[in-house]
């Protein structure tokens, strides 16, 4: 069984962006990029399913610049044994992902398709759903936990108040939460056997999908700054301050 996972390159989660003066967006530019870290985490299940004999081949996915041919090594460095580019200057919406998602689905028949669930650049959390919707296949988001069988794959959800466990037919599509794994430093030997590992270069329109956006950003803004606290001198004043000029109680 082979499985395709979806990586996108993100600004590194700890990287604090600023947002452009005339608020069309945040800077991206020159700064540290990486994989998203619940792809990490998708590619890590997937790795450590083939360790384990269930799985023949793991191939890596990523849309967008040529740049994310670096994250696609990454990728094949935590044990992807191939990888693919879509390559687009266009800024991708998840739909767009999802439908060139479909395009390779169709064409690289994957036993189980494994994704984040979300980004930590749009926060969208869609595309897995858009995924599943497009192919027709069933859907677990969220997993904690993945079993895999020869014909259906057990995945555990975190839900509020609890675990909820799915089975679902293959293929299918799966969206990784944070406590599914802890992934893998990546190390130098593997970093020098990716480089010989195989990185196609497609483009979405050879895949035949149309990656116009359909969605206009209007503004984007910083959070509003806090103003500095005081201090109260007993609970007869902070009583006063919640009521009289908070007016939360
Ligand atoms: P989102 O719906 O944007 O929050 O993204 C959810 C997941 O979809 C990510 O964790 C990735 O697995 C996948 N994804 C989104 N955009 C891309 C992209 N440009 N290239 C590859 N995978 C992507």
């Amino acid at each position: 069984m082979k499985i395709l996972v979806a990586v996108k390159r993100v600004v590194d989660y700890n990287v604090k962006v600023r947002v452009k003066s005339d608020q069309s967006g945040v800077d991206i530019a020159n700064l540290k990029m990486s994989m998203n870290p619940f792809d990490e985490i998708a590619l890590e299940e997937a790795v450590r399913l083939k360790e384990k004999g269930l799985v023949t081949e793991v191939v890596a996915v990523s849309c967008g610049v040529t740049q994310c041919q670096e994250t696609l090594r990454t990728a094949m460095a935590i044990g992807a044994d191939r990888a693919i580019l879509v390559e687009t200057s266009t800024e991708l919406e998840p739909l767009g992902v999802a439908k060139i998602l479909k395009a390779l689905v169709d064409k690289e028949q994957p036993g189980l398709i494994i994704l984040g669930k979300q980004a930590i650049d749009d926060d969208c959390n869609q595309t897995g759903q858009m995924l599943a919707a497009l192919v027709g296949c069933g859907q677990a988001t969220f997993a904690s936990k993945v079993e895999l069988t020869a014909e259906r794959v057990s995945v555990t959800r975190e839900v509020d108040g609890g675990l909820e466990t799915l089975s679902l037919k293959l293929p299918a599509v799966i969206t990784t939460d944070l406590r599914l794994n802890e992934p893998r430093f990546v190390t130098l030997p593997n970093i020098m056997k990716a480089k010989k590992k195989q990185l196609d270069t497609i483009t979405p329109e050879s895949l035949g999908v149309d990656v116009t956006p359909r969605i206009k950003m209007l503004k984007v803004c910083d959070p509003a700054t806090r103003g500095a606290g005081v201090k109260v001198a007993d609970v007869t004043a902070l009583m006063d301050k919640l009521k009289n000029e908070a007016k939360v109680i």
